[in-house]
């Protein structure tokens, strides 16, 4: 089926600036320019924010870490951005109680030093005296908009009390306020649709691959559904395509060595026990081999991870069976009486970090800083590399590569981000419960359905309760916690192409332990109806994405 929506913009718009990529820093540039009123348009080759946005961590951090590194200006870049969200995109961006176990007193400093002094020391563990030295700093750092609390040492006898199960060597626990985003992908989606909305000048197509045309200015677009190829003449490509920077310069005629990007992987697990011992904190702790590693309330689960391994190409990541007992055994280390098993995987995911190229030894020292460079193609095509970075920069990271467009277009900046809510963080309520009880009146939804669209929506929740249609409340499933009406709001207005899309991006069916075979039929069947799908496609979207949800996301039940 030929893209007509594609096909319609490129005749209309000549020489829009074209943005490679909307992972969280292409969706954010995607919205600076579309501010500016500069016409541009987004490609993804694959879905919105399928690369290392959907694979991080989910904190929205400073990151305690990167001050023993002498990473200052990121540290202060980053909280500030932090608190930006948390006022821009409360809906999304939730404040989190961190918890850092510390099991001796001194142990760090000469470490801390030789890392500080860039003298590449792998570090081992940091005692009470360095974690306190680093909250001091990461207070004094977070305290732009005073938002969150400063830090406080639980001592040994409470933080073993508070967290059951916790190794009994622990000296004490550092707790300090961070920030944490259940659903990144929706994040990025809401920049776009802010963008769209913004300014007709600016539209983004997934599912478009994008390469250098022969002889002239242009570059060819390729549709990834029909394989229809439209030229484009666009004077400045941005390439914000993360892992895979390199790879596409290289398609575009130049070539870069910017990336030396590593694989982290995750695991959710099923595990009450690990649940109950964390609480609704946040642990950051440091495995035997000096790697920081996570444990992340996310719903009734734990969010495990993470891995930091070199690899070659960003298309090969997936989680393996090596990093699951990686995991396992770093849970043990402060929680030694947690039992765990393979069958606990509620799904797994990896992704690899855009990191600046780096000759460290140890990958967790790499700089997680960004950079945007400028290059020209033999035929005269700027193109602005945007890589590096933290998915909590992404909004000062685009401000800096919008000034960069602008320059190029001799055109000075008109609006501001800073400021600006995102999303479902528009006209967001100081009382919550007000706006749920005001929503369910206004569109005769139960408390419960109203307070769920909220949950997820922010103020958006008003547009997908219009949707409601027989005030018909029916859920998904039995262990569904979406409705029939939202899922096919969804599909009918967030751009969803594949099935995939919408069980791994636009909800987070996949990371619920929704999932089973007749849900997947279930959901095939109601795609196939709403984008007009043959019996031939629906089948083949069902096998495609099982297998995906199988090989890459060791969803269980499947
Ligand atoms: C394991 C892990 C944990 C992390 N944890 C955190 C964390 O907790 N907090 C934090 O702040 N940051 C974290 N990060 C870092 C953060 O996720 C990344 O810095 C950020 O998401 C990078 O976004 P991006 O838009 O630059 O790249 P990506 O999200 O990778 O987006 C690139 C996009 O380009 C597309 N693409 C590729 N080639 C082409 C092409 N030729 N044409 C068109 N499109 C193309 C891809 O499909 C992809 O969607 C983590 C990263 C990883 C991997």
């Amino acid at each position: 089926m030929k893209n007509n929506k594609l096909y319609q913009y490129c005749e209309n718009h000549k020489k829009p600036v074209l943005i490679l990529g909307a992972g969280i820093n292409g969706c954010a540039l995607f919205r600076e320019l579309a501010l500016q009123k500069i016409p541009c348009l987004l490609i993804d080759k694959q879905d919105f924010s399928s690369g290392a946005s959907a694979a991080c961590s989910r904190m929205v951090h400073g990151g305690l870490r990167y001050l023993e590194q002498g990473e200052f200006s990121l540290v202060t870049e980053a909280l500030t951005e932090r608190n930006l969200l948390f006022r821009n995109a409360p809906h999304a961006v939730k404040p989190i109680k961190t918890s850092v176990p510390i099991f001796n007193w001194l142990s760090g400093f000469g470490n801390s030093v030789f890392k500080f002094l860039k003298l590449n020391k792998a570090p081992t563990a940091r005692g009470v005296f360095i974690i306190k030295l680093g909250l001091v700093f990461y207070d004094w750092f977070a305290r732009k908009y005073h938002q969150t609390k400063k830090h406080r040492f639980v001592w040994k006898a409470q933080a073993i009390k508070q967290h059951i199960g916790l190794h009994k060597n622990v000296i004490a626990i550092g707790e300090y306020s961070d920030g944490f985003v259940k659903h990144p992908e929706r994040l990025a989606f809401e920049l776009i649709q802010d963008a769209e909305n913004e300014f007709s000048g600016a539209r983004a197509f997934n599912y478009v691959e994008a390469t250098l045309g022969r002889g002239c200015r242009a570059v060819e677009l390729k549709d990834m559904n029909s394989l229809e190829v439209i030229s484009i003449h666009s004077p400045i490509v941005v390439n914000t395509t993360g892992p895979w920077v390199d790879f596409t310069n290289a398609s575009l005629g130049v070539t870069t060595d910017f990336i030396g990007g590593t694989k982290g992987s995750h695991i959710i697990v099923d595990n009450p026990n690990l649940k109950s011992a964390i609480g609704d904190h946040l642990f950051l702790y440091e495995n035997s081999d000096g790697r920081v590693c996570v444990l992340i309330p996310y719903g009734n689960f734990v969010l495990v991870g993470t891995s930091d391994i070199r690899i070659d190409h960003p298309d090969q990541a997936e989680c393996t069976t090596d990093e699951i007992d990686y995991f396992f055994q770093a849970v043990n280390n402060i929680f030694p009486d947690v039992v765990f098993s393979t069958n606990q995987i509620v799904a797994a995911f990896a992704g690899v970090r855009p990191l600046v190229q780096s000759n460290q030894n140890f990958t967790g020292s790499i700089s997680r800083d960004h950079q945007c460079q400028l290059n020209k193609t033999d035929n005269q095509i700027t193109i602005i590399s945007m890589f590096g970075g933290k998915w909590t920069t992404f909004r000062s990271f685009a401000e800096s590569g919008a000034d960069m467009v602008l320059q190029e277009l001799n055109l000075k900046r008109s609006v501001y981000s800073k400021n600006l809510a995102i999303g479902g963080g528009k006209s967001y309520p100081d009382n919550s419960d007000e706006f749920i009880i005001d929503l369910s009146k206004k569109f005769e939804l139960s408390y419960q359905c109203a307070t769920d669209l909220f949950k997820r929506y922010g103020t958006y929740s008003e547009r997908i309760a219009e949707y409601i249609s027989d005030k018909s409340e029916e859920r998904l499933g039995s262990k569904s916690s979406y409705y029939l009406f939202e899922i096919e709001y969804l599909i009918l207005n967030e751009k969803v192409k594949q099935l995939e899309d919408l069980i791994l991006r636009r909800t987070l069916i996949a990371f619920q332990d929704e999932i089973t075979i007749s849900l997947l039929e279930k959901l095939a069947a109601m795609m196939g109806k709403q984008i007009g799908w043959s019996d031939k496609e629906v089948h083949q979207q069902l096998e495609t994405t099982k297998e995906i949800l199988i090989n890459r996301y060791r969803i269980r039940n499947l």
